[in-house]
């Protein structure tokens, strides 16, 4: 019999190690696994009333001060396998699991001389959480390029599912079914993804990509720890455009600063805890609700509980 290599399992696992922010709490228990097989068998045989909670590269991440009470599942560096596969309705695909970084994919696409992954180039998450988040810039977005995708259900289930099976939209994707079985909501992870992309030139691939890299550079303050967009872009106009227009580039709650380079993006100064930052997230809500009588929604994701609860409990 094949012995199964088992991952690693850490208890209080500090999350500002696993997020770009750089700050938060500890999650209760952080399992790394070693491959695909060894996370559907550790999802399997944990007791069902734990809750398990996925995590890519933490790049749209943050978790509260008082600590996450889940187990926190990593999948970057655990889920890396690539193949190319080819059909005759896409020619083609690309079958990536959750955990290879999405630059990696656009690089994979841009040297296979496929275009249109260009825009995963700059998105500093994972493949799951690019799925997870419809994650996307510059007009493109991850799911028009999905064919097929693999879930995992809390039961150890795995199950092929197609994208009619979701309601997608611009950074929202849901099951239209509802799966019980104490995942977070959505009730199953992405294990891996079947992707289609146009057959084109290597050389303008890389073009691209250099092209939109620049843009980042220039616009984004990435040599701080962020998180990128905070808010979602209402239809029709610009968090940041708003932002900017309420006076509040540079605003700080403690450590915590609405970048004076990027409005819709928050960075942290350094030691910023994860209550500056939701508290000034929260600011900059009501804020552009006050002056501008828009209601920004969130893009980032807040999980966990705050020191306050954490004392409670
Ligand atoms: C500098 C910078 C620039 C950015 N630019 C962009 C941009 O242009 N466009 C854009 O859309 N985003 C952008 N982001 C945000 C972020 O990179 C994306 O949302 C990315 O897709 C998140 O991937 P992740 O692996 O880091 O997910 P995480 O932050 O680890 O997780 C995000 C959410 O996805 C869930 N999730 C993660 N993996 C899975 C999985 N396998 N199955 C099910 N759920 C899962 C998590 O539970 C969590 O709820 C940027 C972030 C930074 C720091």
């Amino acid at each position: 019999m094949v012995q199964l290599e088992r991952g690693n399992l850490t208890c209080r696992e500090p999350m500002d190690r696993h997020v770009s922010w750089r700050a938060g709490g500890v999650a209760a228990r952080c399992y790394a696994p070693r491959n695909r097989q060894d996370l559907i068998s550790f999802v399997t045989d944990r007791p069902g009333s734990e809750m398990l909670y996925v995590v890519g590269l933490g790049s749209n991440l943050l978790v509260r001060d008082g600590g996450l009470d889940a187990t926190v599942v990593l999948m970057h560096g655990a889920l890396r396998e690539t193949e190319v596969n080819h059909d005759g309705t896409h020619g083609t695909l690309l079958d990536v699991e959750a955990g290879v970084a999405a630059p990696k994919v656009a690089r994979m696409a841009g040297r296979m001389g496929l275009e249109g992954a260009e825009f995963l180039a700059g998105i500093p998450g994972t493949l799951g959480g690019a799925l997870a988040m419809n994650a996307g810039c510059y007009g493109s977005q991850t799911w028009d390029h999905v064919v097929s995708v693999m879930t995992l259900d809390r039961n150890g289930k795995v199950r092929v599912r197609q994208p009619d099976d979701y309601d997608i939209g611009y950074r929202h994707v849901a099951l239209k079914e509802v799966v019980t079985g104490g995942l977070e909501p959505g009730g199953e992870w992405f294990l891996s993804a079947r992707l289609a992309f146009t057959p084109g030139s290597a050389a303008r691939a890389r073009e691209k990509m250099r092209d939109l890299l620049s843009r980042r550079v220039a616009t984004q303050p990435l040599d701080q720890p962020n998180a990128g967009s905070i808010f979602r872009n209402p239809e029709g106009g610009f968090a940041a455009r708003l932002i900017e227009s309420c006076g509040l580039k540079g605003a700080r709650v403690g450590q915590a600063q609405v970048s004076p380079r990027h409005a819709n993006f928050i960075v942290n100064l350094g030691g910023a805890t994860a209550s500056d930052i939701e508290s000034l997230i929260l600011e900059v809500q009501e804020e552009v609700w006050a002056r501008q009588g828009v209601k920004l929604v969130m893009e980032v994701r807040i999980v966990g509980q705050s020191e306050k609860q954490a004392e409670v409990a």
